[in-house]
């Protein structure tokens, strides 16, 4: 079974960048204001599915700077995920520093089907992922429902990318040793947060942590791979691939090319994110 771990879907009105969203929100108007962006409905993500042999998908929201974009935008999730129930795993989006609501609209997204909240933005939202008096509430939720925390991530170093940002792996690591018990995904292999837990305290601190390969072709040669296999052992890595942004065989092709066993491969394909997911 292949699952995709990282994959953005928006409402149709959203893939016409409807300018309400440029105008108001940062991220938005960061990663989509080039026509030449691409954004997906429900239905492109599930018609690309078929083409490249994935599954299951799990959808992402953003992080919204605004409380009602993500509201709107977890309403077109969750539905999407209620019309494809075997083929797409809601995730949604909170802005934290709305306080109570943020929690209100978490415990809707619940009862909703989520299972985990992300894509999280905490440089482009304005909080700080370790600030207890902020986070501590929605990991508090998080914990109650299993949910899985699934953040952005990206390198302190090399080439600069619409929507890079700043979280990279000390703000990772702060953030997980803060909230230890918190099941936590971090996107884009966690800005290379793994080449860290070669030091002993860093591989401890991330026992409930996962990294997705989201967008590899544009960031990391192929084996790097084989070496987060190495450090961190297979059961650690999620097939991502960011869709639409990539194809999701462009990354299944690099995992096939990296002369991994069978067996490590099939983790990474799909046998890891159903673990994580309860998925049978
Ligand atoms: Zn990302």
């Amino acid at each position: 079974m292949i699952v995709d771990f990282h994959t953005h879907i928006f409402p149709p009105e959203m893939k016409n960048r409807h300018q309400d969203y440029l105008r108001d929100d940062v991220l938005f108007s960061e990663l989509y204001s080039s026509p030449k962006a691409k954004i997906a409905t429900a239905e492109d993500l599930i018609s690309s599915m078929d083409n490249s042999g994935v599954d299951l998908s799990v959808i992402l929201n953003a992080g919204w700077t605004s409380h009602e974009a993500c509201v709107r935008t977890n309403d077109y999730i969750l539905d999407a995920a209620a019309r494809y129930p075997k083929r797409l795993i809601p995730f949604c989006a909170i802005q934290p520093k709305v306080g109570e609501a943020a929690i209100v609209e978490l415990e809707r997204c619940v009862r909703g089907g989520a299972k985990g909240i992300g894509e999280m933005r905490s440089d482009t939202q304005g909080f700080d992922l370790a600030d207890k008096e902020v986070m501590g509430p929605v990991v508090e939720v998080a914990r109650k429902h299993s949910l899985i925390f699934l953040t952005h991530a990206s390198e302190p170093v090399g080439h600069q990318y619409p929507g890079k940002g700043k979280i990279t792996p000390d703000v990772l690591y702060r953030f997980i040793s803060t909230f230890p018990e918190l099941t936590v995904v971090c996107a884009h292999w966690g800005g290379g947060l793994p080449f860290y837990a070669l030091m002993p305290e860093v591989a401890s601190a991330l026992t409930n942590t996962f990294f997705d390969t989201a967008a590899t072709p544009f960031l990391y040669q192929p084996h790097i791979f084989k070496h987060v296999v190495e450090i961190l052992g297979a059961d650690k890595i999620l097939l991502g691939s960011d869709n639409p942004l990539i194809s999701p065989e462009r990354v299944t092709k690099q995992i096939e090319s990296t002369g991994l066993p069978a067996e490590a491969k099939a983790m990474i394909l799909g046998g890891n994110a159903q673990r994580l997911l309860g998925w049978s």
